[in-house]
């Protein structure tokens, strides 16, 4: 067991920091549809997306800690890089990685680490929020295209990507074995999307409609039975998520150690105080906690059976315990910064406001309490009311 990050882990994180400070950062500040496309180039350039995409499809070939690492050290600059660096990497792309067809590979595994096409996840239903397996969304083949007819909602980012993987039901059981996915292009006929509604952090989430939507067959990605495999998949999106969210508590932490140094009160740097001291102490235990659960998730995953996929006991865990350490130490970093950290001309409401979706997003903390509770007592506990519902 080595608690060291390699001094190749070290050069990574180092290159990455450096590419985003003297190349990067002036680019995130245009959150236009252009302005976005724009820094996605600038980012494939400098080797920054597909961090986890093998070396043959343009990705850095980068094992699953290693990517978080760097993922982390961008969201830390800033969250735009991060979110790029996550969606392109462990983010919807890796089910593609893992379950697509060689010539879904070639198309999007390359298309994404050359920055020229991005891809979003419609996994969420007006009826099926925390219970997913109740997904109404259907596809039918039809010779040969997919039919799909349905609708999603709070999917993130969909007005940068060009594609979005729908999760949806082949047959007609009603169960969870159902679900498969189709990557759906966004000028297929048939899709629309509503035009957005802003989150806490004024960030976009859309409604996705499809009105027998037809989908060249050949962009089925999984035609059922595939829940499974699609949230094993989905595990090391949670990762990159925490990942983002250890960042903005890692950038909130510095930020809140500087500003107790800087500012002074009664003639004293606030530092000074027994009372913001003792924050800053307990923001280091947890940010130190959270880090070392979300390496430890990592490195197991990059140790199996050759999957490179997170455990699903140790993605919860860590899930569970950094969302609300990130929250708790972005709080106290609004607390230590005073009046300046509770403006939105600071940067500390964003961090705080992207980090506490990460309590709702890739399955609640509630959610994350019953898998893990099942993972504990060795067996599936159903949350489902009904013997026949979808999840039985
Ligand atoms: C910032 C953000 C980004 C998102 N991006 C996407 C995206 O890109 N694609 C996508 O498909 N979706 C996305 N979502 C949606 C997200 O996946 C859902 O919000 C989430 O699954 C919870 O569903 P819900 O909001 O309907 O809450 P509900 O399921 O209605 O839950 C409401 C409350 O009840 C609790 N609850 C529900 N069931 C149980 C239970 N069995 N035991 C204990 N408590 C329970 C929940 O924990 C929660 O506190 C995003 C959400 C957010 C906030």
């Amino acid at each position: 067991m080595d608690f060291q990050l390699s001094p190749r882990q070290t050069e990574l994180i180092d290159a990455a920091r450096d590419i985003a400070r003297r190349k990067l950062l002036p680019l995130t500040a245009d959150h236009s549809v252009e302005g976005v496309r724009r820094l996605r180039r600038a980012m494939a350039e400098h080797g920054l997306l597909g961090l986890d995409i093998g070396e043959e499809h343009g990705g850095a070939g980068l094992p699953l800690l290693d990517t978080l690492l760097i993922i982390q050290t961008l969201q830390e600059e800033a969250p735009e890089l991060g979110a790029l660096a996550h969606r392109s990497s462990t983010g919807a792309i890796g089910a593609i990685r893992h379950h697509g067809t060689e010539a879904q590979k070639n198309r999007f595994l390359t298309g994404v680490t050359k920055g020229e096409l991005g891809v979003a996840i419609g996994i969420t239903e007006p009826e099926a929020g925390s219970a997913a397996t109740a997904m109404t969304t259907r596809a039918e083949i039809d010779g040969d295209h997919v039919v799909l007819n349905g609708r999603k909602q709070f999917v993130s980012f969909v007005q940068h990507t060009e594609h979005t993987v729908v999760y949806c039901r082949f047959g007609r059981s009603g169960k969870a074995r159902d679900i498969g996915a189709v990557i759906v292009p966004h000028d297929a006929p048939g899709f629309s999307r509503s035009a957005g509604t802003l989150n806490m952090a004024d960030e976009l989430q859309f409604e996705l409609f499809f009105d027998d939507c037809r989908v060249p067959r050949d962009l089925v990605l999984l035609d059922g039975n595939a829940f499974g495999k699609l949230i094993s998949v989905y595990n090391a999106e949670r990762l990159g998520s925490i990942a983002r969210m250890l960042g903005n508590a890692t950038f909130a932490y510095r930020f809140a150690l500087d500003y107790a140094g800087q500012r002074r009160q009664f003639n004293r740097p606030i530092s000074d105080f027994q009372g913001i001291q003792w924050m800053l102490a307990d923001m280091r235990v947890r940010l130190d906690a959270a880090t070392l659960l979300v390496w430890r998730a990592a490195a197991n995953a990059d140790a199996g059976a050759g999957t490179g996929l997170p455990r699903r006991d140790e993605t919860s865990i860590a899930k569970l315990f950094v969302a609300e350490a990130a929250k708790r130490i972005c709080d106290d970093a609004i607390q230590i910064a005073g009046a300046n950290g509770y403006m939105k001309d600071y940067p500390l409401a964003r961090r705080y406001a992207e980090t506490r979706g990460g309590s709702i997003y890739g399955g609640t903390l509630q959610i994350h309490r019953n898998m893990l509770a099942s993972e504990i007592l060795g067996r599936e506990i159903s949350q489902w009311k009904r013997a026949d519902a979808p999840a039985s």
